[in-house]
């Protein structure tokens, strides 16, 4: 596939149309292309999305399937009315595919070109799409080819030659430097767990943490999921990880002044005669105590590790994680919509405000401290569920645990579930792992915070 830009039309023409009266900031636009006999036309999928980014995102991508639908394999694009590198973008994140496994998988051999732009807005779409791109990779591979250990090995290999420090620990260091939580949910595993960072220093400045829950597979543990849940979905809850990881690639792709950690705890959740067992207690990396209720709550054990780790290390300005969560989450908002809580109002109005520039929309829940006293233990410090059959607020709830391991910086949350893995094509997004965070993460890092 190409994607570029040119300085003449050639061939087959295409441009955006408004097809709204009132124009503003909830235009529709349809896509237009004239060939010597026909006039093709089709509607964009997503439109109303929300200003031009959207519009301009959508229309890139409508261009991809229109190219397919109609058997054409070449464009010229007039890029009137467009914001150009979010054409480029949807166009080149429409293409993709995880065709890795698939022996007669063939790349589609199209090219679509921009008319007039500078190369550093292709190279900037390019980027930022390359960074998407990786975190579909990452989140797409199986858990069977993807480790704990792998998926280290898969981001060194990607890394290289790029400005970014990569840091491991094993389960020898996790185990002596007190990851209890990471230890805990990883040692049902035959593959053993992980703390893999990735800094990429652009400012010289207090770094931005960015901490992705990497479960690489969660079969739920000794609570083990049952077969009609989803369970073979379940090698996406590395997802969070994944797109963490990403942002630093993309930050150093475009040479962000930035700095940011990513720090990503990989393990795998497995039933075994050495899992962690219903009514254990744990000791997190902060001292805290855990009295682990349920096994298949683990993704916030990982991450309450990894989060006062990073207090601890990298003293950062803002601290925020990534994670699919909660089923509730889904319920709640969906999977087009990523839920935000967090400890500071300007750093979740920052998030939503990214959010919205990208077209990754979040949507803020609350973290009443009058839900606290639900996850109180009587044999440890905290619990990590409620309890059987507690269903209400598990989002909030979830959110709730991770504070716990937070002092005084300020810090988000960012529950991806649902979002994180999509069933169908649909506009920009293509079926499977999505990669929602990476492009709203990069433009906060680029427009800087407001904490
Ligand atoms: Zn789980």
């Amino acid at each position: 596939m190409v994607v570029d830009i040119v300085n003449e039309l050639g061939g087959l023409v295409a441009q955006a149309e408004d097809i709204s009266p009132s124009g503003g900031s909830q235009r529709e636009i349809s896509l237009g292309a004239m060939s010597n006999e026909t006039k093709f036309s089709m509607k964009v999928e997503e439109r109303k999305i929300i200003g031009r980014h959207g519009n301009s995102l959508s229309f890139g991508a409508g261009l991809s399937k229109f190219l397919a639908y109609n058997g054409l394999k070449e464009v010229w694009v007039n890029s009137d009315g467009l914001e150009l590198r979010d054409a480029i973008l949807g166009s080149t994140l429409a293409q993709y595919r995880f065709g890795k496994y698939r022996t007669n998988s063939q790349p589609d051999e199209v090219s679509i070109h921009y008319l007039s732009g500078s190369e550093g807005v292709l190279k900037k779409a390019r980027a930022i799409a390359e960074a998407v791109n990786f975190a579909r990779d990452l989140g797409n591979e199986p858990a069977g080819s993807l480790s704990p250990a792998m998926f280290v090995k898969a981001v060194k290999q990607k890394f290289k030659g790029l400005p970014v420090e990569i840091g491991v620990l094993d389960e020898k260091d996790l185990e002596e430097q007190g990851f209890g939580g990471i230890i805990g949910v990883g040692k049902g595993s035959v593959n053993p767990p992980r703390l893999l960072t990735a800094r990429y220093t652009g400012s010289g400045e207090r770094p931005i943490a960015l901490v992705g829950k990497g479960v690489v597979f969660d079969s739920g543990g000794i609570n083990l999921k049952p077969s009609d849940g989803g369970i073979e979905r379940m090698y996406s809850d590395k997802c969070g990880a994944a797109d963490v990881i990403s942002v630093t690639l993309g930050a150093a792709l475009l040479a962000l002044r930035a700095d940011l950690i990513a720090i990503a705890p990989l393990v795998e959740n497995m039933p075994s005669g050495g899992a962690l067992k219903p009514g254990d207690i744990i000791k997190t990396y902060s001292g805290k105590t855990v009295e682990v209720l349920n096994t298949d709550a683990e993704g916030r054990l990982i991450l309450a590790d990894a989060l006062a780790y990073a207090q601890q290390e990298f003293n950062p300005v803002a601290l925020i994680d990534v994670a699919t969560l909660t089923g509730t989450k889904v319920q709640a908002l969906g999977s087009r919509i990523g839920a935000v809580m967090g400890n500071n109002q300007e750093l979740v109005n920052s998030i939503v405000g990214a959010g919205d520039r990208t077209c990754e929309p979040y949507w803020q829940l609350p973290l009443p401290a009058f839900y606290q006293d639900l996850l109180k233990s009587e044999r440890a410090d905290i619990r990590n569920v409620v309890g059987s059959g507690f269903r209400e607020a598990g989002a909030i709830i979830a959110g709730l645990f991770l504070n716990e391991f937070v002092k005084e910086t300020p810090w988000a949350h960012l529950d991806i579930a649902g979002s994180a893995l999509a069933n169908s094509d649909s506009g920009w997004t293509a079926r499977g792992a999505t990669g929602f965070s990476v492009r709203s993460l990069l433009e906060l890092a680029e427009t800087g915070l407001e904490v």
